[in-house]
């Protein structure tokens, strides 16, 4: 039997789907692969990329931290921000990328202290997460991964 799965952030439903076979997960303790009959689970997740596995083919999507839960083959997924492929504005992406590279790097002031660089920090990763899973998509128009 697949794997039913709900990813929704506090303002939507990211993805419903009841046909799923695999689902590769950024947790914080490393990347996961979560199949049919899995043990009951709960992790909390990374800023990273997950692929839902359809017999469609697989969805990518950027995932930004949150919590996921598995029983008896229903997953849910509570995410601080979730998006597909084909919503992330790349050029948002981009400038948030340069931002807070600039931040980082010095280049654009910032209040300083630990907290605005580790907030500089996540949100480079975010912003890179978001342009490979854009990427992924965009480079052949059919998303192509493992
Ligand atoms: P930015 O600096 O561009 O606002 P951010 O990383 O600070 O990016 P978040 O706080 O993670 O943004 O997200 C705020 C909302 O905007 C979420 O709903 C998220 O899905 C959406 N969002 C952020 N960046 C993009 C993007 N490049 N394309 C599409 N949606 C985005």
């Amino acid at each position: 039997m697949p794997l039913t799965l709900s990813i929704v952030t506090a303002d939507r439903t990211v993805l419903e789907r009841d046909d799923v076979l695999r689902l590769v997960v950024p947790t914080t303790e490393g990347q996961i692969t979560l199949l049919p009959s899995h043990a009951p689970l709960m992790a909390s997740l990374s800023i990273g990329e997950m692929i839902v596995h359809v017999p469609d083919g697989p969805i990518p999507l950027a995932i930004h931290g949150g919590f996921i839960q598995i029983v008896r083959d229903d997953v849910s997924v509570l995410a601080d921000a979730a998006e597909h492929a084909d919503e992330i504005d790349e050029a948002r992406a981009e400038a948030a990328r340069e931002r807070s590279r600039g931040r980082i790097e010095g280049r654009v002031p910032v209040e300083a202290g630990a907290v605005d660089i580790l907030r500089a920090q996540l949100s480079l990763q975010r912003s890179l997460i978001r342009l490979r899973v854009r990427r992924r998509r965009s480079a052949t128009g059919v998303p192509t991964m493992r």
